[in-house]
């Protein structure tokens, strides 16, 4: 296939394509956006091979990461606009109630192929392996919401981003294309499906039954378009601050969390246009100040979306006991135990945590912003999820409730840099410390005196679009 390189396509059983098929099925899951989505274009491509179309299929339920209403809402207002973008692409769009296991081996019975993108936690892995079990046609991934294949670029869990960097780096200049915009070969709009109707958001959500009701996150619709926005905005806006980024006020990071946990912008093109702009004549009206700094932001920037990003991706896939303590490095559980007997000046349970009912005024505000508006800074995250451990008597239980808080509030949570970053407040990906009661050999994080007390003026002038 034209301009896809070959590892991150991948064969997940011994079916062979059915040339008989009425199209080519897409199983969109993890990568909600049509512009540089390479398992559509591949799908595209292998349809005009057998002069078929191509039906995408996207199966709503309330497992795992959809498990909060706030992220289901999110996906939802990225099918909506992805449903009409691809309709003016000659190509359907079938959002339907249950999941995948149950469905897509009923829609691919018509399908000359299934192909579908690439997602790494647990439930992803046995879901497509599941599914490539169970169609009669050829089953084939197509990985890209990472810049280098998970596995191309280390063939198990690295310990530290030091490690991690070179391997990123040797593997990186090959990987840095987007696929080419194809054509379908025949339209799929008139295929009979059955499917949601997307108009109203409201009477989809009553016939589900979320384990997290919590309320959507207005300042983040969903959609690929909101995505490229907040990234050209980033570029204009923020890139040129980002040296600033550790000031949670200072509204100096792109906020794209989201939109890439959801796929909704492809990592790729952001790594290709970032190593661009330094030609671009945009940054003309730069300060000579800003444009001093801005090889050092464009690196720092671009070790956060791709060491940080991806490393999360290499956890979670190499380390089957991501979302537990026992995940952590050892030397991180065996100071935390060790320290687990000193005393510790207050202990909340985990519903005053969640009602930001702690001793700590800062730690509330950051717990209560997360809970109403679903997103927090990643400086306040670091400090936000390091904060439990004072409070709780087990390590352990420091780390499930930072980690539940993450996976009910955060939009971007339930994800690799979800486990990850929850993962690293307590030593995972970092160093030893100097020993200090409590957190033994694990950085501690205190809040600087400096730092303002009221963040929610902050809050409009981080997300003004
Ligand atoms: C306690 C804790 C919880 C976290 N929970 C999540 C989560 O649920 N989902 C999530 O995607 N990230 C999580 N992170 C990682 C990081 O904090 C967020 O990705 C970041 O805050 C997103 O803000 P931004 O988009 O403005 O980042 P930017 O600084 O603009 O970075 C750009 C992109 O790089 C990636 N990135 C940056 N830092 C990291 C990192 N440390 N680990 C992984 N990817 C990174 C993200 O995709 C981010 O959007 C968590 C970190 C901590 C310490």
């Amino acid at each position: 296939m034209s301009k896809i390189p070959e590892e991150r396509i991948q064969r997940l059983n011994l079916c062979s394509n059915n040339p008989g098929g009425k199209f080519v099925l897409y199983w969109m899951d993890a990568s909600l956006r049509q512009r540089n989505n390479s398992a559509l274009e591949y799908a595209i491509e292998l349809g005009a091979e057998y002069k078929k179309g191509v039906v995408v299929v996207y199966c709503l339920h309330t497992k795992g990461r959809l498990s909060s209403r706030r992220r289901a809402r999110f996906a939802l207002e990225s099918l909506r606009e992805l449903e009409k973008s691809l309709s003016a692409r000659g190509i359907q769009l079938a959002v339907v109630f249950g999941t995948p296991q149950e469905l897509i081996p009923s829609f691919s019975a018509t399908a000359c192929a299934v192909i579908m993108d690439c997602a790494y936690l647990r439930e992803d892995r046995i879901i497509r392996n599941e599914i490539a079990r169970t169609v009669s046609c050829a089953c084939i991934q197509v990985e890209d919401n990472v810049v280098v294949p998970v596995e191309t670029v280390s063939p198990h869990a690295d310990y530290s981003a030091k490690s991690f960097r070179p391997k990123l780096a040797a593997n990186l200049d090959r990987f840095l294309i987007l696929p080419d915009r194809s054509v379908p070969a025949v339209s799929t709009l008139n295929v009979n499906l059955m499917k949601l109707d997307l108009s109203d958001f409201d009477r989809i959500e009553e016939l589900l039954t979320f384990p997290y009701d919590v309320s959507p996150a207005g300042d983040f619709p969903g959609g690929e378009k909101m995505a490229e926005k907040r990234w050209r905005r980033f570029l204009k806006y923020g890139l040129s601050r980002y040296d600033q980024r550790r000031n949670p006020t200072a509204c100096a990071t792109s906020a794209l969390s989201p939109y890439l946990s959801f796929g909704c912008i492809s990592p790729v093109q952001i790594l290709i246009q970032l190593r661009e702009i330094l030609k671009d004549d945009f940054w003309i009206s730069c300060s000579d100040e800003q444009r001093e700094l801005l090889p050092s932001n464009i690196a720092a920037f671009e070790d956060e979306i791709l060491t940080r990003r991806e490393i999360a991706i290499n956890y979670v896939w190499y380390t089957p006991q991501y979302d537990t303590f026992e995940g952590l490095p050892r030397w991180a559980q065996r100071t935390l135990e060790l320290r687990s007997v000193d005393d510790r000046e207050y202990i909340f349970t985990f519903s005053e945590m969640k009602s930001g009912k702690t001793c700590d005024w800062y730690w509330n505000q950051a717990q209560l912003e997360l809970v109403k508006f679903g997103w927090m800074p990643p400086h306040t995250r670091m400090y936000w999820g390091k904060q439990p451990l004072l409070w709780t008597r087990e390590p352990a239980e420091a780390f499930r409730y930072a980690l539940r808080l993450n996976d009910i509030y955060q939009l971007d949570g339930f994800s690799p840099g979800g486990f990850a970053g929850v993962g690293w407040c307590y030593g995972l990906h970092d160093l030893p410390f100097h020993a200090r009661p409590i957190w033994g050999y694990i950085r501690p994080m205190t809040r600087h005196p400096k730092q303002p007390t009221d963040l929610s003026d902050h809050r409009s002038i981080r997300l003004r679009d």
